[in-house]
C-alpha cells in the first residue's frame, strides 16, 4: 500500500490542473454556445422590452387613450440619438403623428454607433429622415452635439428652450431622467430627459410623457400601428451597415433570425387584463401654465379688476 501511494502521487499532483483546464474549456464552449443561441434564436412574440410595473393598468390605459385623442397640436420629442424614439415610444409617436405635428429635437447624430465607423452620423441622419417619412413625423431638427457629450454641451439647454418657444408644444415626449428604468442607461438619455423636464417646468403649459421610466402611470395601446413601428425601427436602426464587418459578416448571420425585427421589437409592454398586447408606458408630468410667462398686466385687455 505505501508503494502504491508513492507511485500514484505524481499523477495526483497533476489532477487539479487537468480539472481546471477541462473546466475552462467547458466554460468557453458554454459561452460560445450561449452567444450563438442569443444571436440565432428566433425572436418570437415575447421578445419585446416590456415593463409590467404599473399598479393600476385600467387607470393607465385611460390616460393613454386620452393622450391618443390629441389633435391639431404640436408634439415635441426631445431625444439624444436617432432610434431612441422608435425603440421606446415609436408606436405612440406614430399614432400621434396621424392628427398632430410631431417634431423631433435630436441632440446628437450618434456618431459613436457602429463602432464609431467614419461617416456613421451622416448615414444615421439620412435613415432618420427616411424613418420620419415612414412614421409621419413633421420634422427632425439635428443639433449635432457630440455623442456621449450631450450633458456637457453648453448650448443644449438654450436650444431646447428655443424649440419650446418656437414650436409651442403642448405634449413633450422624452426620457425619464429622475426615475429611469432599470436596464439600459445612457448619459445622453439622462441629459435629454433632464433638460426637457427643466425647460417644461420653466415655461409651463406642457404635459410631459416620459419613457424609460421605472414609475410609469400611462399605458398607450399602439397595436394599430405596430407594423409601422417595426418598419420605422428597422429603418432607423440600419446604420450599422456603414461598417463592412457588420454588413458582410454579422448581418448575414443575424438575418438567420426570424424575423430580424418584428412588431414585438423595442418597448412592448403587455397588459392582458386591460386587453393591451402592444403597449408603451410613460410617466406623466403635467406642468401647468406658469403665471410668470403670462403677458404683463398692462398688456391685458381691460377687465373689472384691471379697468
Ligand atoms: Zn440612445
Amino acid at each position: 500500500m505505501p508503494e502504491h501511494t508513492d507511485a500514484a502521487s505524481p499523477a495526483k499532483k497533476n489532477h487539479p490542473r487537468h480539472l481546471l483546464v477541462t473546466l475552462a474549456v467547458l466554460a468557453v464552449f458554454a459561452g460560445v454556445g450561449v452567444a450563438a443561441y442569443n444571436a440565432l434564436r428566433p425572436r418570437g412574440a415575447t421578445a419585446g422590452f416590456g415593463q409590467t410595473n404599473i399598479t393600476d393598468p385600467a387607470a393607465a390605459k385611460a390616460l393613454g387613450d386620452s393622450l391618443l385623442t390629441a389633435h391639431d397640436t404640436t408634439v415635441l420629442v426631445v431625444v439624444a440619438h436617432p432610434d431612441d424614439l422608435e425603440f421606446y415610444a415609436g408606436g405612440t409617436a406614430i399614432s400621434l403623428a396621424k392628427r398632430n405635428r410631431v417634431i423631433l429635437l435630436m441632440g446628437t447624430s450618434g456618431e459613436k454607433g457602429a463602432g464609431g465607423w467614419p461617416g456613421v452620423a451622416t448615414v444615421r441622419e439620412r435613415l432618420m429622415l427616411e424613418t420620419a417619412r415612414i412614421a409621419g413625423y413633421a420634422d427632425v431638427v439635428f443639433l449635432r452635439h457630440p455623442d456621449q457629450g450631450l450633458g456637457q454641451a453648453a448650448a443644449y439647454p438654450g436650444e431646447v428652450k428655443a424649440a419650446y418657444l418656437k414650436y409651442k408644444p403642448t405634449i413633450v415626449l422624452s426620457f425619464d431622467a429622475s426615475d429611469e428604468a432599470q436596464g439600459y442607461r445612457h448619459v445622453d438619455h439622462e441629459a435629454a430627459g433632464r433638460t426637457a423636464a427643466a425647460v417644461a417646468r420653466q415655461i409651463g403649459g406642457v404635459t410631459l410623457y416620459l419613457f424609460s421610466s421605472s414609475a410609469p402611470d400611462v399605458l398607450v395601446d399602439y397595436a394599430p400601428v405596430a407594423e409601422t413601428k417595426a418598419k420605422a425601427f428597422a429603418t432607423v436602426g440600419n446604420y450599422r451597415i456603414v461598417n463592412p464587418f457588420y454588413a458582410y459578416l454579422v448581418q448575414p448571420v443575424l438575418r438567420l433570425r426570424n424575423p430580424p425585427i418584428g412588431p414585438s421589437y423595442g418597448m412592448r409592454a403587455s397588459f392582458p387584463s386591460v386587453g393591451v398586447s402592444y403597449g408603451e408606458v410613460f410617466r406623466r408630468v403635467v406642468e401647468p401654465p406658469d403665471p410668470s410667462t403670462a403677458p404683463p398686466a398692462e398688456q391685458l385687455p381691460p377687465t373689472l379688476e384691471n379697468p
